[in-house]
């Protein structure tokens, strides 16, 4: 008899487990669909010898200090700051938008001062900031929103960047310095050894059993368990009752080229030409050193896996009815970001997961942290 039947092995699952058997000692199984642990986090070495994401580029990054001494436990980690070049008009250049950009796209020699008072001639008033478009045309104005944003975000999305919450695109910060990192937190680094070495380590546990190839609907009927954590898509636990939830998905093509660098920078993205968003050099987040190079394009899509809940307002409706029903049900638990339909970072499934340890275990933070 397992006390918890853990359905997916990627982070929102991994910690459940982790802790509910290290700190709790239940004994747990993972149930995972895919033939390997981690979720979307998943990396291994393809057959040419590169280590590559294969669920698109994960940079972790975070400000809370539990969530990156958890984590700590299970790896090492190597510094690393994330930096992106957008393409456009032919020229490559930073995203975050700064001083940099702005100089290079205008043709301009602008101060750090000076580039303030020149987005403020740019920026429109809006009375609200409701959605993506309010947020990014409030900031910078109409021409650098179309030449950035509004493509980009038509492509990833399906939808146009007034369609969204403001939350999606105010993820991506506007800058006045030369700051070029894209992210912005206090940490910045990369597991040393690779994600699905540290999942091992998170589940390498004598009460933690992982079961994988098997979708829980296999086995919640023949192996026996007290309770569940749920890990995969909210609407498919309750049978679409309500209605599918729209997730926005993604094709990977990898590549891998017989030089030792592809492109100028660890992600460029394409706002405006190709079908892809953006191109991945996974090296540079790595740090290996191999004579080849291995890169991934990234087509959004309709279909296929669900990899991004898409936030707006029906959909926020639509995902309260399942959570009100999630919150009636007895015995299961929903975490991580297709569980609670939420736009979260890796970071914030693991913060996400240790709170609900908190309130299962009834534990306070500390306590369930030493
Ligand atoms: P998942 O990783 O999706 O794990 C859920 C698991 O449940 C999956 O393995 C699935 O196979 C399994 N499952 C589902 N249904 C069933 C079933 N019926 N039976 C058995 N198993 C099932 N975050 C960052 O912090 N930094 C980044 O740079 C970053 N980049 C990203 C890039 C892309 C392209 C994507 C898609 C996401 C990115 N993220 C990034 C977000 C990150 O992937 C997620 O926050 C995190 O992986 C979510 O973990 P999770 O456990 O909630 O979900
Ligand atoms: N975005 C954009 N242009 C860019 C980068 C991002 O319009 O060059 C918008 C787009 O809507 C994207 C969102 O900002 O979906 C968030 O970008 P992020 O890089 O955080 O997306 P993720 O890594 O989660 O795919």
């Amino acid at each position: 008899m397992f006390d918890y039947m853990v359905v997916g092995a990627g982070f929102a699952g991994s910690v459940m487990a982790e802790r509910l058997a290290s700190a709790h000692g239940k004994k747990v199984l993972i149930v995972e669909k895919r033939p390997h642990i981690g979720g979307n986090a998943y990396d291994h070495y393809n057959d040419d010898g590169v280590l590559v994401h294969k669920y698109g580029p994960h940079i972790f990054h975070t400000n809370s200090q539990d969530v990156f001494d958890y984590l700590s436990r299970f790896t090492a980690w190597r510094p690393y700051q994330h930096r992106v070049l957008a393409s456009v008009d032919g020229q490559l250049m930073p995203i975050p938008i700064n001083l940099t950009t702005i100089n290079q796209y205008f043709g301009l020699n602008l101060t750090a001062f000076q580039v303030e008072e020149f987005l403020k001639t740019l920026a429109e008033k809006r009375e609200t900031i409701r959605t993506s478009e309010d947020v990014i045309i409030s900031k910078v104005g109409k021409e650098l929103y179309e030449k950035f944003f509004r493509n980009y975000t038509r492509k990833q999305w399906g939808l146009d960047p007034s369609e969204l919450d403001s939350t999606v695109i105010a993820r991506i910060p506007v800058r006045s310095n030369r700051d070029d990192r894209y992210f912005s937190d206090k940490y910045q680094v990369m597991p040393l050894h690779g994600y699905t070495r540290m999942f091992e380590r998170m589940l390498d546990h004598p009460n933690i059993k992982v079961m994988l190839n098997t979708d829980y609907h296999e086995v919640k009927d023949i192996i026996p368990y007290r309770e569940m954590i749920f890990t995969g898509p909210v609407d498919e636990y309750f049978d679409f009752c309500f209605g599918k939830l729209p997730y926005r998905s993604l094709d990977f093509r990898h590549e891998t080229h017989s030089t030792a660098r592809f492109q100028e920078a660890p992600v460029v993205n394409f706002p405006n030409e190709y079908p892809y968003t953006r191109c991945t050099e996974f090296k540079y987040l790595t740090g290996q050193e191999h004579p080849k190079t291995s890169i991934v394009y990234e087509y959004p899509t309709a279909e296929g896996d669900p990899y991004y809940p898409v936030p707006r307002p029906e959909n926020a409706e639509l995902y309260r009815k399942y959570e009100q029903l999630a919150k009636d049900t007895p015995g299961v638990f929903f975490v991580g970001r297709l569980a609670t339909y939420k736009y979260y970072n890796m970071d914030q499934v693991v913060a996400q997961a240790l709170t609900l340890c908190t309130k299962i275990m009834g534990m306070r933070r500390r306590e369930l942290l030493d």
